[in-house]
């Protein structure tokens, strides 16, 4: 497995960003048949060639949505009031989402890349980048936004893209 670098991504991203994501939008539309299980069962292959502890790009350019049960319980960790956490520490993005106000997140450790609150973390981070939470098309519009920051999310897309276009060229094939 590689060490990430944000630039080595950024070079990847611009070979191939533009038909990473005209595959999102068409398979948004039109979901190739198993393409759910299909993401199951590509995740785990995923995680064997992606290791978040080299890169953290989510934790240092993106920010999670706190809930209020994150919002209390991350506080009460602190022993602080939720308000009091809220005014230190977070604001409301244009949807009323409570966020981060600061990037990198206050909570990462810069030196190994780790989350000091790991345990307690907000359940956004606990899921993220929730590459099978929902269905292909439910989800395609967030893989296209975290494209450009999480490389998980762009093995998953590159690898559902090849099974799938791999497939339709076997069905055409057999024709
Ligand atoms: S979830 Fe994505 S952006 Fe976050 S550390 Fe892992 S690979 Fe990087
Ligand atoms: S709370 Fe932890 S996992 Fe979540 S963004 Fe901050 S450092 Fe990353």
């Amino acid at each position: 497995m590689l060490p990430f670098t944000f630039r080595s991504y950024k070079r990847k991203l611009t070979l191939y960003r533009k038909s990473f994501r005209k595959f999102l939008f068409v398979t948004e539309k039109e979901p190739p048949g198993g393409i759910n299980q299909l993401t199951k069962n590509t995740e785990p292959e995923v995680w064997k060639e992606v290791d978040c502890l080299t890169c953290a790009n989510c934790c240092k350019k993106m920010t999670p949505t706190f809930t209020q049960q994150d919002l209390k319980r991350i506080a009460a960790h602190f022993n602080q009031t939720p308000e009091a956490f809220k005014k230190k520490w977070l604001k409301k993005d244009r949807s009323g989402d409570l966020v981060n106000k600061n990037q990198p997140c206050q909570f990462l450790n810069l030196e190994d890349n780790k989350c000091s609150i790991y345990e307690i973390r907000p359940v956004d981070c606990s899921g993220f980048p929730h590459l099978s939470k929902r269905t292909w098309s439910d989800y395609a519009y967030i893989h296209r936004q975290n494209l450009d920051y999480c490389p998980a999310t762009f093995k998953m897309v590159e690898k559902i893209k090849l099974l799938v276009e791999s497939g339709n060229a076997a069905k055409k094939q057999a024709k």
